[in-house]
């Protein structure tokens, strides 16, 4: 394909325009700078920005964020659908399966499980009735609060599991502890009929994703960059066909690749992995999905063909009903063919 500037331009308005599914996003971390300013004002707190300086920064705010801003199950309601509204108003996000991190709020007493699922669903609720997008959540279970904790929230899950939660997956410094401790409670999400997946191959090398591929059986791959270290696990997981979830912006803020030019996503979809474009937290990043298109075509060169498959693979691997997923699939030609 001739790649003008006129091409490009034409690329990436087709992108940012389309509909879109996003399977790697943090709720909290996907919450306007405006619901964040609002939750400092309802208690009384200083605002910050959250904008990302460094990784370091990045953690700190994220835990005041949790610690001040999040007091009550009610918050997670306001955020969910200010999140999941700003998610469908600029990027045209249609479907999106959401990580929420309530262990930790829940572990403090501050409210039950139940309760922040409650208000999550709720807000999701009101989001869809204000945009039509659609949203399940991924309950992150963080390796800062152990698998014991994990085994707990799974217990409390149990009511939603199809029902608004579609996943767990494992969130966290992927260095505060090995994938394997987690394994006897992935094995039981799975029995409960819930999806898996894990962030690894992040923060560690290749063997971190070996791990949760082997230990925890997880179904995609959250970021996993870092299995281009290991060119015979690389064939492996094109083998296996696991999808991974990449975040562009994401990968250049924490210091993992040095520019979004210089990001191994070509290299990975060459080598046959099957790669989806995710925002991770666009609060802190200051980015959006259709942002991340915008940069795969105008930074990472690639075509009208290579963006469109990027939005085929998020709805074929997302974990919709497959009478959804052609719902979605239809919207997407319709959209193409205009
Ligand atoms: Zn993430």
């Amino acid at each position: 394909m001739a790649e003008t500037e006129g091409d490009i331009a034409k690329v990436v308005e087709v992108v940012r325009g389309a509909p879109k599914v996003e399977l790697h996003v943090h709720l909290a971390g996907a919450m306007p700078q405006a619901t964040l300013d609002g939750l400092c004002s309802k208690y009384g707190v200083a605002p910050r920005s959250a904008a990302f300086v460094d990784y370091a920064t990045f953690i700190e705010t994220w835990v005041w964020m949790v610690d001040e801003l999040i007091r009550e199950a009610d918050d997670y309601r306001r955020i969910a659908e200010d999140a999941l509204t700003a998610m469908a108003t600029q990027s045209n996000v249609v479907y999106a399966e959401v990580f929420c991190s309530p262990g930790t709020p829940v572990k403090e007493g501050k409210f039950s499980l139940a309760d922040a699922l409650d208000a999550i669903l709720a807000g999701a609720a009101a989001a869809r009735a204000a945009t039509g997008i659609e949203a399940v959540f991924v309950v992150d279970l963080e390796r800062l609060t152990g698998p014991e904790w994990g085994m707990a929230l799974l217990d409390s899950m149990a009511p939603y599991v199809g029902k608004g939660v579609i996943g767990v997956g494992l969130g966290g410094p992927e260095a505060a502890c090995e994938a394997e401790v987690y394994a006897p409670v992935f094995a039981r999400a799975r029995e409960m009929g819930l999806r898996l997946t894990a962030h690894c191959g992040e923060s560690q090398g290749a063997p971190e994703v070996a791990a949760c591929l082997d230990a925890l059986g997880i179904e995609r791959i959250g970021h996993g960059v870092r299995i281009m270290e290991d060119p015979e696990l690389v064939v492996r997981a094109a083998g296996l066909g696991v999808p991974f979830e990449v975040c562009l912006t994401s990968n250049v803020a924490t210091g993992l690749v040095a520019s979004i030019q210089a990001h191994p996503l070509p290299a990975m979809l060459a080598a046959g992995l099957v790669c989806t474009l995710n925002s991770d937290d666009p609060l802190f990043f200051d980015t959006t999905l259709a942002d991340e298109y915008a940069a795969a075509v105008t930074r990472l060169g690639m075509d009208y063909d290579a963006a469109v498959g990027l939005l085929r693979a998020a709805i074929a691997t997302s974990w919709a009903p497959d009478a959804y997923k052609a719902e979605l699939e239809a919207q997407l030609d319709a959209y193409l063919e205009r």
